[in-house]
Parts: C-alpha cells; structure tokens; sequence
C-alpha cells in the first residue's frame, strides 16, 4: 500500500484543509500520510481527529526552513514530532513571524511600483496560516497584475525575480536540533528539487534521512539519493508534495515511497525519545 509523507494543508500553502486531506489520504488507499505544513503544526490537531479510528495511519510532521544562504530553498521534514513541543513551537512561531515581515517587505515594494495589493489581504488568502509567497502570488493573479500563479513567480517574485526578498531562518544545527528535541526524525527534502548544497552541513548536524522519493525527482534522482543515504547510514523516505488538487504537483500518495520506511522511521525516533 502507498505511503505519502509529505504533505500540505490550508494551515500553510495547500488547499485542502487537515479534514479533507485526511480524507483524501483514505480514498487513495495510503497505508500512512504525514501532513507536514511549511513552519506550522496548526493543522495537525484536526488531522489527528479526522484520522483517529481509521486504518491509515496519519504522522505528525513539519517542513522547517532552513538556512538559505547555499541559494537554494532549503527545507528539512520533521516526522514523528510531537507537535505541542514547547521549543518547537516557539521556534515555528519566530519562522511565521519572519514568513509575515518578508511578505510586508515584499508587498510593500510591489505596491510601491504599482501592482495594486496590501498586506491585508495576503492574509485573508492566507487564512491565518503561515504566510508564503504562493498567497502573496494568488492576490497579484487576483489583482490582474499576472495572468497565473506560475507568472507571478517567474516575472515577480520567485528567487531570481525583482521582487523576492529572502527570509531569516534556522541554521542546520538548530533546525535538526529542534527536531530531535520533540522526538521527531530529521530528513532533508526534495535534494533533487533544491536544498542539496546544504545535505553535508545537516549531516554534520544529525540529519536522519534523505527524501530521495520525491515526486518531482527523476529516476536517476531517486538512486542517487538512496545511494547517498546508503553511504551515509542515513534512512529514506519520500512523498508527494502534495499541495491539492490540480495545484503545481502530483496527486496524493504520488512519490512513490516504500512501505518499508515506515519501520525503519519509527525505529530512528525511537532514539529520541525518551
Ligand atoms: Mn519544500
Ligand atoms: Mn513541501
């Protein structure tokens, strides 16, 4: 049976709110899904219920940002966390404080060379969630400013694009420290998408595993990344990336990972917990 572990939900980038990603999970037969929202455990609590009694069993997950300066978007899953972890929770709170001055910053410039949007209503699109730039790109497409989302990055706000301004975030070491702190297991995502620059400082750092079963990866990506992981006693997992239907990425249980992980997961936490 298919396994997903990375996964969005309203409460950071994706559409479907933790209910109806749960739900999703089951009608695409998944053995085990892990939400894993970009800086945030707010969605988990509701997954938790909406899972609760089923036999597909839902993971607590984050997706921590981490350290940019390598140029390219760093991102580390946290599986297994406990997510009412109080040092967790206030670093995840610094990094959505920083996620909202960001988009201040850079909605502020777009206003300023004429593209009609504010703050506010990035976080309504936002619903409260941790703020990204996909929301900030959903008001410009809804301004009339760009014709897609897609445009919005590529012309506006992506990383080589006028009007992107770089975040501060967690450096390896407290990033993967943080995690281990709340029990969880510390996995480098999607290296074949971007982040795999940093993959030698994470592990210096007490990386646990690599993502090589990402969906956007290639089959050359996945034995590569399995092979690295090999050689570094480090364990793999994979998922989708899923962010809802039609959006920018595969469907639901679409990475390809294999069961077999999931023991080999539990059995990582297992060292820190205590
Ligand atoms: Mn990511
Ligand atoms: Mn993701």
């Amino acid at each position: 049976m298919p396994v997903d572990l990375h996964v969005h939900t309203t409460a950071s980038d994706g559409a479907l709110s933790p209910s109806e990603v749960v739900r999703a999970g089951r009608n695409a037969d998944l053995l085990a899904l892990a939400i894993t929202d970009h800086d945030t455990t707010a969605g988990l609590d509701e997954a938790l219920r909406a899972a609760d009694g089923g036999t597909m069993a839902l993971l607590a997950g984050v997706e921590l940002s981490v350290d940019e300066q390598s140029g390219s978007d760093v991102h580390v899953l946290g599986l297994l966390i406990d997510h009412h972890d109080a040092a967790l929770a206030a670093a995840l709170t610094g990094l959505r404080e920083e996620r909202e001055e960001r988009a201040a910053r850079m909605v502020a410039a777009l206003a300023a060379a004429g593209h009609p949007i504010d703050l506010d209503s990035v976080r309504e699109v936002a619903r409260g969630g941790s703020m990204g730039r996909v929301h900030i790109a959903r008001v410009l497409v809804g301004a009339g400013s760009v014709p897609s989302i897609d445009a919005a990055f590529r012309i506006l706000i992506g990383r080589d694009a006028p009007f992107y301004s770089r975040k501060q975030t967690l450096d390896a070491v407290t990033a993967v420290a943080t995690i281990h702190g709340a029990g969880g297991v510390a996995v480098l995502a999607h290296p074949g998408v971007s982040g795999e620059p940093a993959l030698t400082a994470l592990i210096e750092a007490g990386l646990d595993g690599i993502e090589a079963f990402h969906a956007e990866h290639t089959a050359p990506d996945r034995e590569r990344f399995a092979a690295l992981a090999a050689y570094h006693g480090l364990l793999v997992t994979g998922g989708s990336d899923f962010h809802g239907p039609g959006v920018h990425s595969a469907p639901i249980g679409g990475g390809g990972c294999p069961d077999s992980v999931l023991d080999a997961l539990a059995e990582r936490a297992g060292l820190y917990r205590s």
